[in-house]
């Protein structure tokens, strides 16, 4: 392995396999995000009402392991089982998970990567605190921009969308290749009720709002005495509603929810609608990850392989061996 340091942008999943992958080859790695917490879509939103605390897995709902290494980091993250024994969840909550697997790794949270500059085997990351950067505002004219480096190599571990623009200067045809790739956006709604719906702990739809809805309360760990609801619409619902205000996306879904449960659901104590753009894969990039040996830049995440968390795990982990491979 040529590399003695290594940038990662993005502590999802594919990040943190990256990471750790080098770092059983001997390699440090420094983590980027933007988020407060690593995890990514690996999420959990709390809302905090008249002293009580709600908990929503708002990202992705449970994870399968097809391959015995993806089975063997769940385990070890503490991931247990959920509606049945191929389903497992991160407990008290999903973000339990990428926690776990964070741990030991040089991470830097809250960080907003928005440049790659330098040269290869020189690279260096320009960066600027993330709670600054708001989708369609200007960023403050005098925002303090950190830089970090020299770095051997750059891993872009983010969604394939949000790793064209930072490609775009220093890797042209990677940033080419990748906007091949395409992500479908889902709205989600989160909200707790004062009784308990009339509804299995788990739909799966077609045809209406909703794709999936799940009460999140029913997953080990939480807190049983909260019936909290976790709604995801589907793609042609989301990309039709995709830019209408949050608030309005909630009221629709909860109204959705009512008829499901065959009436209108009673009020919520509270609920919330989150917007993810870049939610789950469509069209993927159908190779395990992206390396450029000669510009040392290389590219991971779900949107290689599959709609998985599994699939960013491995496509983290296959970009590692490739640069671990490298001449
Ligand atoms: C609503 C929803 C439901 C899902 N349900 C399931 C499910 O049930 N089962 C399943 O297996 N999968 C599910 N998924 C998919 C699963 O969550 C993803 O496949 C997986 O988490 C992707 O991991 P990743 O590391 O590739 O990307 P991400 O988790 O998106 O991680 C990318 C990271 O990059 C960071 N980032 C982006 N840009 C920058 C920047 N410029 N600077 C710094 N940091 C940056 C982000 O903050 C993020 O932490 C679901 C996803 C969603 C959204």
């Amino acid at each position: 392995m040529p590399f003695t340091s290594v940038a990662i942008v993005g502590a999802g999943l594919a990040g943190l396999a990256c990471a750790r992958t080098l770092a059983a080859h001997g390699v440090a790695a420094r983590l980027f995000d933007k988020g407060r917490a690593p995890g990514g879509r690996l999420a959990t939103r709390r809302i905090e009402l008249d002293g009580r605390s709600f908990g929503f897995d708002h990202g992705a709902q449970y994870l399968t392991a097809r391959g015995a290494v993806f089975a063997s980091a769940l385990d070890a993250a503490g991931a247990k089982p959920w509606i049945d024994e191929t389903r497992r969840v991160g407990v008290p909550r999903m973000s339990a998970i990428p926690r776990a697997l964070a741990d030991g790794l040089d991470l830097a949270t809250a960080r907003h990567v928005a440049e790659i500059a330098g040269e290869p085997g020189a690279w260096r990351l320009r960066h600027l605190d993330a709670a600054l950067v708001r989708p369609g505002r200007p960023v403050p004219p005098d925002a303090a921009v950190a830089e970090d480096g020299p770095f051997d190599a750059v891993v872009l571990a983010v969604p394939a969308p949000q790793a064209v623009p930072l490609l775009a200067g220093p890797a042209t045809r990677l940033a080419e290749v990748i906007g091949a790739v395409r992500l479908a956006p889902c709205w989600t709604l989160m909200a707790a009720f004062p009784d308990r719906l009339p509804l299995p702990d788990t739909l799966r739809l077609t045809g209406g709002p909703i794709g999936w809805a799940a009460r999140d309360s029913s997953k080990p760990g939480r807190d049983a005495s909260a019936e909290c609801w976790v709604v995801q619409a589907g793609p042609e619902w989301t990309r039709e509603h995709l830019e209408r205000p949050a608030a309005e996306v909630a009221a629709l879904l909860l109204d959705a929810l009512g008829k499901l449960a065959g009436g209108a659901v009673p009020a919520p104590l509270c609920a919330a609608a989150h917007r993810w753009r870049h939610a789950l894969v469509e069209t993927p990039l159908g190779a395990p990850c992206l390396w450029d040996p000669a510009l040392r830049i290389g590219a991971c995440g779900d949107w290689c392989i599959a709609p998985r968390a599994e699939a960013a795990a491995d496509s983290g982990a296959a970009l590692a061996a490739a640069m671990h491979a490298a001449p």
